[in-house]
Order: structure tokens, then sequence, then C-alpha cells
């Protein structure tokens, strides 16, 4: 595809469409907009604009569509794979202040959000609902960068993915189409699928104006447990096992020794240094909720568990997960002369042994430092690497270490990517992981897109 440069002739006339203030091409504002978490290199945009309402978008993608100009969705750029980075130039749509809630049904769990919606701020304003948003990739994402990305976090394993809690989208495509999709119901047969055609995609085939989203309710009670292991594989063992009982954990999350190092250095949590399990259930009382428990001590005692901390009470299951969401930041102030890489594949469960081996074994035999955590109740495995900033040759050994992974968990029946999407970072595995699938992706992307102006560069190889 051929996109052309902003010319003052597009500045004037893009600049009409908005007012002034929420049209930028200061250095500073295309600087904050060329790069995201992840280390992954794009370049600047040459127009930042802040749409704050569907009839905005709708202009502003009809003249850039017509002028063949690149357009980038943009949330808050936490994402770990360069998904909002442009590579072409061209426009930054920034939604931040397209974010308000536009209704509330609590009867029937549901909410109606603008794109630029933080996820914290949404669940803050629902509090007194006794209804949540259960989705939490621990960033502060906004609602339309975690439908484009299909994010998900640590309660995934008991609530779902974003995907579960679109029910419809307002959507509009390149050439400046509004498109509804979905319906407010819990569950359809009517016809294709299209809302979920649209989660994930990375704003590459169209821009959400507006989602409706189903609620779940808060839960009466939980309770958490810490439980450490000799080995990440007894305790590996330990997260299958669970999953199979039925015993449904609301978050069931496996971090390796280095992990609990930073988190005992950082928040004095004084745990046991080795393979943890931070294990979270949600239920109707605390009865059930014990026998639960006590269930999870036995198959963890079968498993070889060195000690089972249970009934955590709200206080420190709020630290702990805190800790858990600081994590990344963590580990770059551990390591301040380097970049941190996250990797991010997911397997089938049966076959989660063996990637977390992997996982551990490919930085030893390197001498990269890494540190494997993982939403390991749905088979998702992020590996952290820490590379010197200039050092070519940690950066090559993180690429090959990065690619074994990636590799093994396709060879295993998995994905590439299990919850941070492809972006730039992904994208020389789609063949491997969709075969002659990825031909029709491209022919849907050439459907609703045919200018290629959406995110280019994004998704494929
Ligand atoms: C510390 C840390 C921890 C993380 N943990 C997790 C985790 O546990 N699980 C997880 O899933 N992710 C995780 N992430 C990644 C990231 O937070 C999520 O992918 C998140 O959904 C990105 O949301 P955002 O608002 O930052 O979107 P952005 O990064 O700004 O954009 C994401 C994608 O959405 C597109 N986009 C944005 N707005 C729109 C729109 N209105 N219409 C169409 N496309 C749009 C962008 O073009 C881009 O392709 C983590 C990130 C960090 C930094």
């Amino acid at each position: 595809m051929n996109f052309n440069t902003l010319t003052a002739t597009h500045i004037s006339d893009l600049k009409a469409m908005v007012s002034e203030d929420r049209f930028s091409t200061g250095e500073s504002v295309l600087k904050l907009h060329a790069k995201d978490q992840s280390h992954h290199r794009g370049c600047r945009p040459e127009a930042v604009i802040w749409p704050q309402d569907t009839a905005e978008v709708v202009a502003i993608l009809k003249y850039a569509n017509a002028n063949q100009l690149p357009v980038v969705g943009w949330g808050s750029g936490s994402s770990l794979e360069g998904n909002p980075i442009p590579v072409q130039k061209g426009l930054v749509l920034d939604f931040t202040q397209m974010n308000r809630i536009l209704d509330v049904r609590e009867e029937d769990f549901q909410v109606d959000v603008e794109p630029g919606v933080v996820y914290q701020d949404l669940n803050e304003h629902l509090k007194n609902t006794g209804l949540f948003f259960p989705p939490d990739p621990g960033a502060r994402a906004t609602v339309g960068g975690m439908i484009a990305n299909n994010a998900s976090g640590t309660r995934t394993v008991y609530y779902g993915s974003t995907k579960d809690y679109v029910l419809k989208l307002k959507i509009v495509l390149a050439s400046g189409e509004i498109l509804e999709m979905g319906r407010r119901v819990a569950k359809t047969s009517s016809g294709y699928d299209m809302p979920h055609l649209f989660v994930g995609s990375e704003g590459t085939l169209g821009i959400v104006v507006e989602a409706t989203l189903r609620l779940a309710g808060l839960p009466e009670e939980f309770s958490a447990a810490v439980v450490t292991f000799p080995s990440i594989e007894a305790a590996s063992k330990a997260v299958s096992n669970i999953v199979r009982y039925g015993l449904n954990p609301a978050a069931l999350e496996l971090l390796d020794a280095s992990c609990i190092e930073l988190f005992n250095k950082e928040k004095a949590l004084g745990l046991e240094i080795s393979p943890t399990l931070f294990i979270e259930f949600h239920g109707p009382s605390m009865a059930y909720l014990s026998e639960i428990m006590g269930m999870t001590e036995e198959i963890c005692k079968e498993t070889g568990s060195l000690a089972f901390n249970p009934g955590l009470g709200r206080e420190a299951r709020n630290r702990l997960f805190e800790a858990r969401h600081e994590l990344g930041e963590m580990i770059t102030r551990a390591h301040p002369d380097c970049r941190i890489q996250v990797l991010d594949a997911a397997v089938p469960m049966s076959t989660y042994p063996e990637i977390i081996a992997l996982a551990k074994q490919a930085p030893e035999e390197t001498g990269i430092k890494g540190y494997a955590f993982s939403h390991a109740g749905d088979g998702n495995l992020h590996l952290c690497l820490a590379g010197r900033k200039d050092e070519k040759g940690d950066w090559d050994l993180i690429d090959q270490i990065g690619q074994r992974l990636v590799s093994k968990a396709i060879s295993l029946g998995g994905t590439a990517t299990g919850e941070h999407g492809v972006g730039i970072g992904k994208r020389k595995y789609m063949l491997d992981e969709h075969g002659n699938s990825l031909a029709w992706m491209k022919r849907i992307k050439a459907l609703f897109d045919p200018h290629g102006i959406l995110n280019p560069g994004k998704i494929f190889p």
C-alpha cells in the first residue's frame, strides 16, 4: 500500500473537523504516541487527534480514506507487542477524551461505554451496583484497547476474557460507514458473529466508538491462598489438578522463585523463595469457600507442596494481587540498565509443564535473566527477559529464546499470544499458527478496509 504524507492542506482540513486543542503535531505529543510498553520500534505519527464523538470519527476516517492517510487507534498505549505504534506515520486517534459511561442497566447486567473508558474507572463507577466488568489486564487500559486486543488477566480462568463480555459494538469503518453489530441479549444464534470478528482485530478492521458490555455480579465472599512448591514442575502439576477437579479458582497464578524474591524485596511479603501459586476463589459463602480451600490443600499436598497458607483476608489478598500487578515495574526497577521484553504464549493444559520447563531452561542456557510468571489456570505463560540496552548480543539471545518458546507453543497446539495480541512482534508466527486461514484473514481485512489505512503493518507478516 502507498500512503500519502500529511500536507499543510490535510492539516488545515483535519483541524477544521475538531476543536483546535484536540489536534496536535507537537514533537512531544508525536513522540508519546510512537511508543507503547514494548521494546518494538515503529515511527512517529504525523498528527494526533483526540475525537470526542462518533461524528468526528466518521469525518476523520472518510477524509483519511479518500486521501490515503494511515489511521491508528490509541487507548492508553499499554500494549506489549507494538499494537498501537504507527509504522507508516499518518494519524493517531487518541480516544482518551471519548470516555463517557453512557448507560448502566443494572437489571440487565449491562453497560454502554465509549472506547476511552478505563476499566478500573468503569468498575469504580459500578461499585455500588453489585456488578463489575471482570477482565483485568492490570495496566490502566481502555475498553477500546481491551476489545481491540481481546485482553484478559488474572481472573480469566474463571470469568473469561474481554470477548466474553462484548454484546454489541458500534464501529466506524475506514469508509466512514457506521456499523452496529450484536444485540443486548445474553445469547443469540442469529447469523455470523460480527462483534467477535472485531474483538482482537487490533484496530485493523474498524474503529470502536461504542460498546455494550455484559457485567458480572460482584462475589459475596472470596478467599485466597499462597502455596509454595519445591519446583515449577510440581506447581504446574497442581495447577492442572486444581482445574481437573472442577474447583473453579477465580485466579490461579504461578510465579517462579525470582518473582517471589522481588515481591519480598519491594513489598516485604516475607514469602518462601520458591515457585509459588497465588490462588483465589469467589463464592456465595465462607462455608462453601472453606470446603473448596480444604480440597485445594489436599491437591497441593499430593503434588508435593512445601507450605499452604490459606484463608487470607481482604487486605492480605489485595497486597498479594497488587504486587502481582506491579511485577512488570518491579522487574524494570531491578534492572536499571536493561530493557525488558515480555514473552506471551499459551498452550493446552496437558502440555503446560513442557512449556514452563522450557521457560526456565532457555534463559539459564544463555545467561539472560528471566522471570517466569503466568496465568497458569488458562495455560498462559509470560516470561520477562532483561537485556542490556545497547548490547546487541543480549537482544539476539532474547530473540532466540522468544523464537524457541513460541515455536514450541505452536508445535504443542498452542498460540503465539495468549493475550497481548500480534501487533508488530508476533506477525512472523502468523502463518505457522494459522496456515491457509491467514489468507482468508487478509481477504476479510481487504473487505472492510480496501485501501488498508487502518493500523497498517500489524497482524500480517
Ligand atoms: C504492566 C502491564 C501488564 C499487562 N498485563 C496484561 C494482562 O494481564 N493481560 C492482557 O491482556 N494484557 C496485559 N497488558 C497489555 C495491555 O495492557 C492490554 O493489551 C490492553 O488491553 C491495552 O489497552 P490500551 O487501552 O492501552 O490500548 P492500546 O495499547 O492503546 O491499543 C491497543 C490496540 O487497540 C487499538 N485501539 C485502541 N483504541 C481503539 C478503538 N477505539 N478502536 C479500534 N482499535 C483501537 C490500537 O490501535 C491497538 O492496536 C499489560 C500491559 C502492561 C504494561
